[in-house]
This record gives structure tokens, C-alpha cells and sequence, in this order.
């Protein structure tokens, strides 16, 4: 059969490797403890599953096509005029509808050796080139970003902190980034993570979005919200970003029970707090623990570590791997994201954390 007798998809289409999610099950394990995904072991605010249900009264009608509840309790949480706030189907539905309306076929948009590797699918999705920048000790390195830009460079994404190292840039890392770039490269923040941040040092983008007419940031409720099965994303960016966004989007795309339960989950501060005082416990445990069995665990700024384990001593992160799923623990491996020997671990319940770090004694040990 010759390519002409069937239909093509576009160039670059092909050239993605499909995302592939974090595990969730671990078979033949009594109990499983789902540390793959950076999910919340403190689940939802229950006023967020109450306001949910009551939606779900009513699944006959269309959602607002605006959103405007979930708007206007974003833009009341963090102080923002809710006509810069663009909803969506997750914030991976934004980071793809950024691509497409901004990147031409033969652009170039930038990502880092290390970063969400959405970012690659949504350029190759659109005809253009990734360019992968390197990074200095697992860390975004803002000069080399700079020097990779070209007269083709549409985009630049960054995931601050980034997933799966959990490293940050400080706000005047990013500044300097922002003040570098040509005023028509669009700059993504992907603050999917800011919540945990407790950093004098770092902001998640909103003040550079004020004051500049290039810079996006998106947030989630996946994360601290606990609410990832619903899929809410929402970026807050200049008036003609968001209008050029809202012509492409689905007119429908965030539904009707994400608008009741993000607007819900958004008002019930107590949860998040409670949700930033687990996560800052037990992180740091973690990071004490796994440093003291002789691993190398990158310092993360968000709810997950990145573990490193030796290459020498014959142990690969397949092995360990193996081991903590037979023992329930799902965690995430990482070789797509240029860490063939590590393991990404979300912060879980205490008894999660308390296991894994039991079972790594016993395989380090072993
Ligand atoms: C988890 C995550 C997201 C959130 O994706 P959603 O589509 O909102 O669930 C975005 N960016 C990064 C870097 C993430 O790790």
C-alpha cells in the first residue's frame, strides 16, 4: 500500500511519542500507594465534592461556555481581573492551545533539557521544532535559554518548578528571562506547582504577567486541589492572548461539575493551607531520610522528589522499581525526562512516606 492510499497526518504528528501517565496499579500487591502522578494524599476540599454533586442535579444543561463562576473565584482568591483568566480542560488543554495559536509550522519553541514533556508534543503537534536547552544542576539556565533563541523562536515553556526535578527559578531569574526575549516570543510560566512553593524568593508569574504583554502563566487544579480527575486548568494572561485563546478553544471545554467544585475548592483556603503543611513536613522527612540511606534526592520546591540511585553499584531505577511496586508503592519512572537512573516520588500519606523509605532501607540494604 503506498502512503498516497490513506490519509496523512500532518508533519510532526509522527514524530510524538505519546504521553504516557504514571502508573497506577501495582499487581499482586495487598494495598497500593499511587505516588506516580504528584496527586494529593489529602484528596479534595469536601466542599468542592458537595458543590460537584449539586451540579450533577442538573447534567441536561450546558456548562457556561465562560466559566464566569470559576473566573470570578480565581480572580477573587488571587486579587486578578477575571477578563484576564482563560479556563480549561486541564492546563495541558492551555499549553496545547498556546501552541497552536502562536507557533507556525517551521517556528521554533524552546523547553529545557528536563521539562514537562507536554511541551514537546504541543510543538511537534504544530508543525514547529523543539529546541531542547540545556540545564545547569538540574536547573533551568536562563542564558542558555537566551542564547538559543532564534528568529524562528515562537515560545519558550517553563515549568517553574519544574516536574520532575521539583527545581525553581527565582523571580529575578525570570525577569531577567523575560527582559531578554524579543517582545514577540510568547513566555509560558507553567506554575502547576506554586502553591507548595515556600521560597522568599519565587513567585509564580502574576506580577510579570501584569506588567508585560508576552508572559502567560498557567495553574491547576490537579494538584493542591486534589481535583486532577476533573480536569480544571486556567492561565492568566494579557487581554489579546486571551482573546485570541477563546477564539480556538472548545466553546464548552471546561463542563459543569469542574466549574461548581474548582469555585468551591478555590474558597476553602483551610484545605490548602492544611494541603502546604503536610507537604513541607513530610518533604523535607523524605529528603532527610532518602539523603541519610545515601541517595541523592534533587531539592525540590514542589510536592514530589526526584530520587537519584547509584550507576555503579549494579542497582538500576528498573530494579528499585520493581521491588517498591511489589511492595505497593507506585512510583514514576523518569528515562523520558533524561533520568535513565531515578525515580520520582510524590509526597503521600505519612504511612506512604514512611513505607517507601522502609523499603528502600531493605533493598539499599539488601
Ligand atoms: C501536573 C502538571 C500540570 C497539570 O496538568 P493538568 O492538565 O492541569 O492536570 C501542568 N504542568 C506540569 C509541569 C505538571 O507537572
Amino acid at each position: 500500500m503506498s502512503l498516497a492510499d490513506r490519509p496523512q497526518p500532518k508533519p510532526g504528528v509522527m514524530d510524538i511519542a505519546a504521553y504516557v501517565p504514571g502508573r497506577e496499579t501495582a499487581p499482586g500487591a495487598a494495598k497500593v500507594w499511587k505516588l506516580s502522578s504528584n496527586e494529593t494524599p489529602l484528596g479534595p476540599s469536601p466542599a468542592a465534592v458537595e458543590a460537584m454533586r449539586a451540579a450533577a442535579e442538573h447534567l441536561e444543561l450546558y456548562p457556561d461556555g465562560s466559566a464566569t463562576a470559576l473566573r470570578d473565584a480565581i480572580a477573587s482568591a488571587h486579587g486578578l481581573n477575571p477578563e484576564n483568566i482563560l479556563c480549561s480542560n486541564g492546563s495541558d488543554e492551555l499549553l496545547g492551545l498556546l501552541a497552536h495559536v502562536y507557533l507556525n509550522p517551521g517556528d521554533e519553541g524552546i523547553f529545557t533539557e528536563h521539562g514537562f514533556l507536554v511541551y514537546r508534543i504541543q510543538i511537534l503537534a504544530n508543525g514547529a521544532t523543539p529546541v531542547v536547552v540545556k540545564e545547569k544542576d538540574e536547573r533551568a539556565d536562563v542564558d542558555a535559554i537566551l542564547a538559543a533563541v532564534t528568529e524562528r523562536t515562537k515560545i519558550v515553556f517553563l515549568a517553574n518548578p519544574n516536574n520532575p526535578t521539583g527545581t525553581y527559578l527565582p523571580m529575578d531569574e525570570v525577569r531577567r528571562l523575560q527582559a531578554g526575549l524579543p517582545k514577540h516570543v510568547l513566555l509560558v510560566l507553567d506554575a502547576a506547582y506554586a502553591e507548595y512553593v515556600r521560597r522568599n524568593d519565587y513567585e509564580s508569574g502574576i506580577e510579570l504577567v501584569s506588567s508585560s504583554q508576552n508572559v502567560v502563566m498557567t495553574r491547576t487544579f490537579s494538584k493542591i486541589y486534589g481535583l486532577a480527575a476533573l480536569r480544571i486548568g486556567w492561565m492568566y494572561a494579557p487581554a489579546p492572548i486571551v482573546d485570541a485563546v477563546n477564539r480556538v478553544r472548545g466553546p464548552f471545554n471546561v463542563n459543569a461539575l469542574a466549574i461548581a467544585a474548582g469555585a468551591a475548592a478555590i474558597g476553602d483556603r483551610a484545605h490548602v493551607e492544611e494541603a502546604v503543611a503536610h507537604n513541607d513536613q513530610w518533604l523535607s522527612w523524605l529528603t532527610g531520610e532518602l539523603t541519610a540511606l545515601g541517595l541523592r534526592v534533587t531539592p525540590s520546591a514542589g510536592n514530589f522528589l526526584l530520587i537519584h540511585f547509584p550507576e555503579n553499584d549494579g542497582r538500576t531505577a528498573e530494579q528499585v522499581d520493581a521491588f517498591l511496586l511489589k511492595r505497593g508503592y507506585v512510583l514514576r519512572r523518569v528515562a523520558a525526562y533524561g533520568f535513565p537512573n531515578a525515580l520520582r516520588m510524590s509526597v503521600g500519606t505519612e504511612e506512604a512516606n514512611r513505607g517507601v523509605v522502609a523499603a528502600l532501607t531493605d533493598f539499599m540494604g539488601g
